[in-house]
């Protein structure tokens, strides 16, 4: 979710770190920051905003000489962009720095039993407390830095890349990573440390990708070490020979921003749970919700506020709400709601949605809620965004930057949120039993890798795109939980490849969309097992009996659909409230390939703006 760049070896650092975190600024680019080590003193300048900004503070704070140095693009994740959060960040003895990607789940408790023992800390962050545990640990146990990080990263919950340094013993970095990408160039008497190769690829073309569970300690002039962080075995390095070039590399290797982002999926939704979904204690974590509890228990009902498909994300969490938690929900458009006079009153929780947190009409109508009364929560992307501080209070989802101006990990990772919200009101109503619960935070915690194994129809689903490449009009179908996903779809294939899509539900198609259907109009189905299978099975008979071509999205193992229609793409089963984060994975990977097929420009597709920060 950040970049992080780091040197040791016999050239200036500086200028290499500032040129690799400009390669990283699409990873995350909230705020910049430097740690330079000239042999005597550590320097660390850092700064809210882009790397261009740290060159301009840096140029006034600190030399710029030293040949051992790290660097961080900050993607915040605990406490707003500013100053005083953004990396690197000292130890309290100013001896230690580290850079960090990645989310320390348990910061809270080690947080305060650090406190209790003395230390302060300046920032917001979970980093800053990762390496005040790690200062704290060395201390006591009087151990050198690589052993140290090793049995505070064991006490550590949660994901990290890390690079580390200790600037009373000069000519190590210490590097670690579980669950955020780490890349180490090896040259001549010298290595890069990077979130993926980019930054030193003009440097040398050989590479180690760090593992997960792997950390290494990285010495001038010697070899670097690699050992399990678990039981300290050493790792043989595998060197690899990179064959990218710069553009491959920044997109992960996938040929567009749009098809890495779907890929990413799996660890967004991981990273978006993550912290709050407790399935030993069998709880839901959320501080926002907590600390707004009676809002929303005496709620006489929920509006939904969001534009685009973050509005689809909210009319998935309608069906979620209402069902789990027993609330009443309405969803708005935010350009109707407000122009529309609507009825609001101190008794409603809205729930403003938006990817960027900047959406224009989505803040102008919290604006409008809050002068009426009402209790406003964000759904937000971007920590800090303009959204999320002007909202009562939150969520943030962890999807990471989305560079792909088509939504698709901020849709999965706010039905995500959302539906954490709604578990966790349902427990506090009692509306659910809690063997219910325990079965629901179970079946959540599957997701990431039934996500991974939906993503594997991409070949299948690639094939079919071929067949439908040059048809001019589609029509998506899907019932309950799945009839925002039919909308979501009709609007990705529109957004990415300019042919005119509609979302419908499956039901409604007899009042009129019917007269559609002939035999060059694709119709792609939601058919999965559970819900309205049997209801959805007759619609896709009557498409048949028009000669409608029909692809079906089912469950494994389906085998009614699979006589009626022309393709049917398999996807793990599921708790029905949560299949729309399973069935929308082929759905953007249609419109994706479709596009790429007519030669559209997938990742800015044309007269679209990533945010949309004017009505
Ligand atoms: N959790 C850390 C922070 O909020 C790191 C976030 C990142 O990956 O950029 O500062």
């Amino acid at each position: 979710m950040c970049g992080i760049v780091g040197y040791i070896g016999h050239r200036e650092a500086y200028p290499i770190i500032i040129e690799g975190l400009k390669r990283l600024e699409y990873r995350g680019y909230d705020s910049a920051g430097i740690a330079l080590f000239d042999g005597n003193s550590l320097k660390i300048s850092k700064t809210k905003g882009k790397v261009s900004d740290l060159e301009e503070r840096s140029e006034k704070e600190i030399t710029k000489n030293g040949s051992l140095g790290i660097g961080h693009t900050r993607w915040a994740t605990h406490g707003v962009p500013n100053d005083v959060n953004s990396h690197p960040h000292a130890s309290n003895s100013g001896d230690l720095a580290i850079i960090h990607n990645g989310i320390i789940e348990n910061y809270d408790s080690l947080k305060k039993e650090l406190i209790s023992r003395g230390y302060t800390f300046q920032s917001d962050t979970d980093t800053e407390v990762l390496i005040n545990l790690i200062e704290d640990v060395k201390k006591k146990e009087n151990v050198k830095l690589g052993k140290a990080v090793q049995i505070a990263l064991n006490q550590v919950i949660g994901a990290y890349a890390i690079a580390v340094f200790d600037k009373s013993k000069p000519g190590e970095v210490v590097i670690a990573r579980l669950g955020s990408p780490l890349a180490v160039g090896v040259g001549e008497d010298e290595f890069f440390i990077a979130s993926d190769a980019s930054p030193f690829i003009e440097y040398t073309k050989n590479a180690i990708y760090l593992e997960d569970e792997e950390m290494a300690i990285i010495r001038l002039g010697k070899e670097i070490k690699i050992r399990k962080i678990i039981d300290d075995s050493l790792v043989d390095p595998y060197v690899q020979e990179l064959q990218m070039n710069l553009e491959e590399i920044e997109k992960g290797g996938y040929e567009h921003f749009m098809l890495k982002e779907i890929h990413e999926q799996p660890r967004a939704i991981r990273d978006t749970y993550r912290g709050r979904l407790l399935r030993d204690e069998a709880i839901i974590k959320m501080a926002g919700v907590e600390d707004n509890m009676k809002k929303f228990l005496n709620a006489d009902r929920i509006i939904i506020i969001a534009c685009g498909t973050s509005w689809h994300a909210g009319l998935v969490a309608e069906y979620i709400f209402e069902e789990f938690s027993r609330i009443p929900v309405e969803v708005e458009y935010a350009s109707e709601f407000r122009y529309r006079n609507p009825v609001i009153t101190e008794k409603d929780v809205v729930i403003a949605i938006s990817q960027s947190g900047e959406t224009a009409d989505t803040l102008a109508a919290i604006k409008l809620a809050k002068s009426k009364g009402a209790f406003v929560f964000g759904v937000c992307n971007v920590v800090g965004s303009s959204i999320a501080r002007e909202t009562d209070a939150g969520a943030y989802t962890h999807a990471g930057p989305e560079i792909g101006v088509a939504s698709t990990k901020a849709f999965t990772t706010q039905i995500t949120v959302l539906t954490l919200i709604a578990l966790r009101l349902a427990r506090a109503k009692g509306t659910m039993s809690s063997s219910d619960f325990r079965l629901y935070l179970q079946e959540l915690e599957l997701i990431p890798q039934k996500v991974e194994q939906a993503l594997k129809v991409d070949e299948h689903v690639k094939q079919i795109a071929k067949e439908y490449l040059l048809s001019t009009n589609c029509l998506y179908l899907g019932r309950g939980y799945n009839f925002p996903v039919a909308l979501e779809g009709a609007l990705k294939l529109k957004e990415i490849s300019y042919i005119h899509a509609e979302g419908y539900p499956a039901a409604e198609m007899k009042h009129g969309p019917i007269a559609l259907i002939d035999d060059r109009m694709p119709v792609i189905v939601i058919a999965t097992s559970k819900g309205h299978y049997e209801k959805v099975v007759s619609n896709i008979q009557e498409i048949k009996s028009r000669k409608g071509k029909i692809i079906a999205v089912v469950t494994e193992g389906d085998t009614a659909v699979k006589e009626i229609a022309d393709h049917v793409i398999e996807i793990p089963d599921s708790e029905e409230a949560f299949s729309p984060l399973l069935t929308t994975i082929p759905l953007q990977l249609l419109s994706y390939h479709i596009a790429v097929m007519r030669n559209c420009n997938v990742d800015q597709p044309r007269n679209l703006a990533k945010s949309v920060t004017v009505e």
